[in-house]
């Protein structure tokens, strides 16, 4: 029997939104995320990231839990729902008004075309800082923004190398609570992570430009900075993301052991053949003995199925 790995201070995790039911991408994510705290004998836990009330899907979260339970997923604790968090969202919002670092915005989508001169990074438009120096006059606030600065925010990162983003050029003062009423993903996963005491972050290179207001916003609220791996993201021929928006098809239950398979080799890994007819326990047995991390090639995109 294989001795237990000596515990460690490795704290990971797997943070899905239930937008729509898992594909191949976020299992590719569930897998190396799970992969790399197991083999360093470290804790893996499971967000189901709902804070973005109208984009969850009825049902979607339960399907996920199930699908990844099927393919022998099994993390630690309770699965931490940002639903049940906005109390923390609003209290780390306070802070950093509190601290005059973050500022109400009045400003709607059409104001901010007229006065913005160039696309951020996410391909809206970089905030000209309107509302900085305070409301105008007889405005209410509508969003609520973090002030950045023109400091570059850099990492390593443990697959793509050395990343650096200038905020300020780059992105602007970004929004935490949005117009619509809604927390913003950038500021329930910074809080949420802390609160879990993640140290670790495995996911997908869609998030490798979002990474760095992350940092700041750490630095911001006094966080600890978790060390980031960003994994290629599997893409159809026209390079596009699998996701709903390409009708990446939802992971097949039946063929669990086979996708976990797949999985496998897309990070790099080598499966021999006939693991894809044996059992889900079986294909995880083979992938804790043989996980490497350094066999995940750099990128950001990989095209899935290779042609
Ligand atoms: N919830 C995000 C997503 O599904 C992932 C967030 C993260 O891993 O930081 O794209």
């Amino acid at each position: 029997m294989n001795s237990p790995l000596p515990a460690s201070n490795y704290r990971g995790r797997f943070a899905p939104s239930p937008t729509g039911p898992l594909h191949f991408g976020s299992l590719v994510a569930a897998l190396a995320s799970c992969l790399d705290a197991r083999s360093q004998g470290g804790a893996w836990l499971l967000r189901m990231e709902d804070v973005d009330a109208p984009r969850n899907v009825p049902g979607a979260a339960e399907a996920i839990l199930t699908c990844l339970e099927a393919h022998g997923f099994a993390w630690d604790g309770p699965v931490l729902w940002q639903s049940t968090r906005l109390e923390a969202y609003q209290a780390a919002l306070e802070q950093l008004l509190a601290e005059g670092k973050a500022y109400p915005c009045a400003c709607s989508r059409k104001e901010i075309a007229a006065a913005s001169s160039r696309p951020a990074l996410d391909g809206g438009l970089l905030y000209p800082g309107s509302c900085r120096a305070g409301l105008p006059p007889g405005r209410s606030p509508r969003a609520w923004r973090l002030q950045v600065d023109s400091e570059r925010v850099s990492f390593e990162d443990r697959i793509q190398g050395r990343q650096s983003q200038d905020l300020a050029r780059d992105v602007g003062d970004f929004v935490l609570f949005r117009a619509d009423g809604q927390f913003a993903y950038q500021l329930a996963v910074v809080v949420d992570d802390a609160f879990q005491g993640i140290n670790q972050v495995v996911r997908g290179a869609d998030l490798l430009d979002s990474t760095p207001r992350q940092l700041f916003l750490q630095q911001q609220l006094g966080y600890p900075r978790p060390v980031y791996a960003h994994l290629p993201v599997a893409t159809n021929g026209a390079g596009e993301k699998l996701s709903k928006q390409t009708r990446a098809p939802a992971l097949e239950v039946a063929r669990a052991a086979a996708n976990l398979v797949e999985a496998l080799r897309f990070l790099g890994q080598a499966p021999p053949d006939e693991l894809a007819r044996a059992t889900v326990a079986e294909v995880w047995a083979w992938a804790r003995r043989h996980w490497q991390f350094a066999a995940i090639a750099p990128g950001r995109g990989r095209v899935w199925p290779p042609a």
